[in-house]
């Protein structure tokens, strides 16, 4: 339970914000207007380029995300952040990469449309940090369903307004969110919306 908060961030939508939190913080991302989704990246604070990494994370909980009292993993196998709330119908995608100027060509958008990879990047380098990819994100709040035969259904998020998710800092890390920008498809219902972001106790 986040009994006080130090931190509180309004993420606009299509935008993106980079966080510091410190071990045993706890981090409560809330959809604010239901289906939209929060692409969420973590990067270990300790040195090195050590990220939140859902390719490790699945092996590691043998699960295709993880839900309350699992942890996401870094790609040195350690965890960084353990879910410890989901007040939300819990679809997490650990499966999508983040959508970027390429996927939006592909989709047919002529000229500029705002990206989570341009976010994620825009957000790093106001922390002085550059980095020459794009991690997979975890996909929160997002219902990219697997059927039984292997393919996906990308279907709207079953989110509600104020629908959250808490997560617990498990090492000092600089947390990414991207308020998903794709209305192209129903990633997002259509219709990007704002999020919120409080970190404390
Ligand atoms: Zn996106």
């Amino acid at each position: 339970m986040l009994k006080s908060i130090a931190q509180k961030y309004h993420v606009p939508a299509r935008t993106g914000r980079a966080f510091e939190a410190v071990k045993g913080d706890l981090i409560r991302i809330t959809d604010l207007e239901g289906a939209q989704p929060v692409d969420f990246w973590a990067f270990a604070r300790d040195g090195g380029l050590e990220f939140l990494s859902p390719e490790h994370t699945k092996p590691s909980i043998e699960k295709l995300f993880p839900r309350v009292g699992d942890a996401a993993y870094t790609n040195r196998r350690r965890a960084i952040v353990t879910v410890v709330e989901d007040n939300s119908p819990g679809q997490h995608d650990m499966e999508y990469a983040a959508c970027d100027p390429a996927r939006y060509r592909d989709l047919g958008v002529t000229g500029y449309h705002a990206s989570c990879h341009e976010n994620l990047h825009a957000a790093l380098a106001k922390h002085g940090i550059e980095i020459p990819f794009t991690p997979q994100p975890w996909n929160l709040f997002t219902n990219f369903f697997i059927n039984p035969d292997g393919t996906f259904t990308i279907k709207s998020p079953e989110t509600k307004a104020g629908d959250n998710i808490v997560l617990r800092a498990e090492m000092d890390a600089l947390v990414v969110v991207s308020a998903c920008p794709q209305d192209q498809n129903l990633t997002c219902g259509g219709h990007p919306t704002d999020i919120q972001v409080e970190v404390g106790r």
